[in-house]
């Protein structure tokens, strides 16, 4: 298993957390722009109202998107195997 900690620049998804957030970003994949250490504690829920949603730890903020979320509620998804994309370019290259 890969147990390197998120970084900025890898493709990450919320799998856990503070319901309002996993309902609406769950699932979706989402890329790091940039990792932040004590920013978001204590931020207020923007659907909900709740303030204090987040615990007072390491963040990460997202490309695209105005939201920091703790490290915790995050899985990076792993990008296609590197042999895999090379395989699919010589058999394009065969077919000319
Ligand atoms: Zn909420």
């Amino acid at each position: 298993m890969n147990n390197k900690p998120i970084a900025v620049g890898d493709l990450v998804m919320v799998v856990r957390g503070h319901d309002c957030i996993v309902r609406k970003l769950g699932g979706v994949p989402m890329h790091v722009e940039r990792i932040s250490q004590s920013a978001c504690g204590g931020l207020r829920c923007s659907l909900c109202g709740s303030s204090k949603v987040y615990p007072q730890t390491t963040c990460a903020n997202f490309e695209g998107k105005k939201c920091f979320l703790p490290l915790a509620w995050l899985i990076r998804i792993e990008p296609p195997a590197v042999s895999q994309q090379t395989e699919s370019t010589k058999e394009l290259m065969n077919v000319r």
